[in-house]
């Protein structure tokens, strides 16, 4: 596997960073998954925004978002496969233990991995850890992923694909890497950003193409709604069949299945 790495590409197996890389040490990089199809970058310009403004809200360097589309086109040149999942990391670079911080400037790295397809639904599991609504890195795509990381193994251990997280408020919020809708007396809603959720690139497309609307709910709302389903890059739309000890028969539910049905007529135009 080839991948970018400040400026060339590089065999993944011996290409390095610096060990004292700021998005090592301290975790102050910024981070995009993208969904590469047959080698088509799904949505590369609101990834790239998202990207900017995640760095920006973090103080990093404005990067340069033409060498990370240059470095996004070699990574899928160099690596054809059907279903990638590209990501683009951009961090601080190295940090203050190195007298060169300044010199080197930040790191990129651009990576590509092959990926299945996600099945139709999924389980997920609440977990009791909350996401801070008006934290400094709120709505910001850092790599300070590490509760996410935590809240999955949970979700893993107890054979589900996803966790979701309430914001300090009790409010419903996200997933450790996706977007969650819940389907009330028909309708389907999200929370608002304000939640302290990410701006989902598949939220927003979701939001765009079924008329979701925006609203704030209560974590109770996963034990009435009729039907839940997530949005990510790499799930799409993903119904879900069981939260918690909740199981919802006949996933995905009609007004699932149509907003998958819409989304995929939609994103293959785009
Ligand atoms: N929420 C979080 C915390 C995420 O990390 C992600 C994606 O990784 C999402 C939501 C979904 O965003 P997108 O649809 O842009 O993949």
């Amino acid at each position: 596997m080839k991948l970018w790495v400040n400026g060339g590409l590089q065999d993944q197996d011996t290409a390095t960073v610096s060990v004292l890389d700021h998005g090592l040490t301290v975790g102050d990089g910024v981070f995009e998954t993208l969904k590469a199809e047959n080698g088509r970058l799904f949505a590369l310009d609101l990834h790239l925004d998202r990207l900017a403004r995640s760095a920006r809200g973090l103080g990093l360097p404005e990067p340069d978002l033409d060498e990370i589309r240059r470095a996004c086109a070699a990574v899928v040149d160099a690596n054809p496969m059907r279903l990638g999942r590209l990501r683009i990391t951009y961090t601080g670079g190295l940090s203050p233990l190195g007298s060169e911080r300044g010199d080197t400037g930040p790191s990129l790295v651009v990576a590509i991995g092959e990926v299945g397809r996600r099945p139709d639904s999924t389980a997920v599991v609440t977990v009791p850890w909350t996401r801070n609504e008006r934290g400094a890195l709120t709505g910001l795509k850092t790599t300070s992923y590490a509760e996410n990381v935590l809240a999955l193994a949970r979700a893993h251990s107890q054979g589900a694909s996803e966790a979701l997280f309430a914001n300090t408020v009790g409010r419903l919020c996200e997933g450790t890497g996706s977007n969650v809708f819940v389907v009330l007396d028909g309708r389907i809603h999200t929370p608002p950003l304000t939640s302290g959720c990410l701006a989902g690139i598949t939220r927003r497309l979701a939001v765009e193409w079924t008329g979701a609307q925006e609203t704030d709910l209560p974590m109770g709302v996963l034990d009435s709604a009729e039907e839940i389903f997530l949005t990510s890059t790499l799930r799409d739309i993903q119904a879900v069949h069981r939260v918690d000890a909740r199981e919802l028969p006949g996933t995905p539910g009609p007004v699932t299945a149509k907003a998958m049905e819409v989304f995929a007529e939609r994103a293959a135009l785009l």
